[in-house]
């Protein structure tokens, strides 16, 4: 049987460096809810396993004074929604990260590691998206922001560079008038792998949107942002027109897969069809405040 080192460091520098001394044999591990997983499938064998949960940065919610949102990225989905503040601020991204598994999954499961894992039908990741979040990084080179859209790079694969953790992510200050909202279709009621999930964020001004982002799922090889679907909501009250510009937006950008659990015509449909529902839904959410 192969030996593995298990380690758990106090602070990030000690982390970097346990992984740089690895060479690419070692793993972060966050929930360890993928990373387990793949360990038992032996799609991944790390001869090192650098558990980040006891690092004070990777494992805080900080809500910054001009009311953005500094998130560690091992906090795991069952922490998140125990915050008093950020489910109110940011209710699609917690209802994205929430949707993340089970009651037992989501007491380990960590966004970090949902935006790590790299796969195109993570469900934090539009919803993320369409939050604007910036990522930070940190590896032997230093430190590092990165919008999250730019972070994926095709299935299973990040433009995290050799070395390089994810810290956290940042949230924006919102203007008063916003919400956010994430949906996803699953074949199933529960716990399966989204076929389209959409996440949008709206600030609306006496009715009229202001500022828009969209966040489109597992309909290409990375998660996508969608700004045409945005610019077709901007400037509009959300009539049918914007939102069928919006959802033809969102149905051209995709370049789906074709397999058991949607075809091509249905991810494409679908995907348009979300951008309504879950626009509706954020533009709800932003008229109560
Ligand atoms: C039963 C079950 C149901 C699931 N349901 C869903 C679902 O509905 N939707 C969904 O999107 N996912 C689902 N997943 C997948 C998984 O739970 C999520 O992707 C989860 O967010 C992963 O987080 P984690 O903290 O457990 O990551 P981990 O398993 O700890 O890590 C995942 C990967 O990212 C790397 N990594 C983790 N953190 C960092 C970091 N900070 N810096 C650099 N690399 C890092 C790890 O080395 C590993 O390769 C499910 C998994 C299970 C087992």
């Amino acid at each position: 049987m192969t030996e593995i080192r298990y380690i758990a460091p106090q602070t990030l520098d000690e982390a970097i460096g346990a992984y740089a001394a690895a060479a690419g044999a070692a793993r972060i591990l966050a929930g360890g809810t993928d990373l387990l997983v793949q360990m038992r499938a032996g799609v991944v064998q790390p001869g090192t396993i650098i558990d980040i949960k006891k690092i004070a940065e990777t494992t805080g919610i900080e809500e910054t004074p001009e009311g953005g949102f500094r998130v560690g990225a091992a906090v795991s989905g069952a922490v998140l929604a125990e915050h008093p503040r950020f489910g109110t601020v940011w209710p699609g991204v917690l209802e994205a990260i929430n949707l993340i598994g089970s009651t037992q999954v989501q007491g380990r499961a960590s966004p970090g590691g949902n935006l790590c894992n790299g796969s195109p039908a993570g469900d934090s990741v539009p919803a993320m998206i369409a939050a604007g979040a910036i990522l930070t990084l940190q590896g032997p080179n230093g430190r590092r922001e990165m919008p999250v859209e730019a972070f994926p790079a095709g299935p299973g694969r990040t433009h995290l560079a050799p070395g390089e953790i994810l810290v956290g992510f940042t949230l924006p200050p919102r203007p008063k008038g916003s919400s956010d909202a994430y949906l996803r279709m699953i074949p199933r009621t529960e716990m399966d792998i989204a076929v389209v999930g959409v996440g949008v964020s709206l600030t609306l001004e006496n009715g009229t949107v202001t500022a828009a982002r969209v966040g489109l799922g597992a309909v290409a090889p990375t998660v996508l942002l969608v700004a045409d679907a945005a610019r077709a909501l901007i400037g509009s009250k959300l009539e049918d027109a914007a939102l069928d510009a919006a959802a033809a937006a969102c149905s051209a950008a995709c370049k789906p897969i074709d397999d058991k659990r949607g075809t091509i015509v249905y991810r494409t449909r679908v995907a348009g069809v979300l951008l309504k529902r879950t626009t509706a839904i954020a533009a709800e959410r932003a008229g109560r405040i």
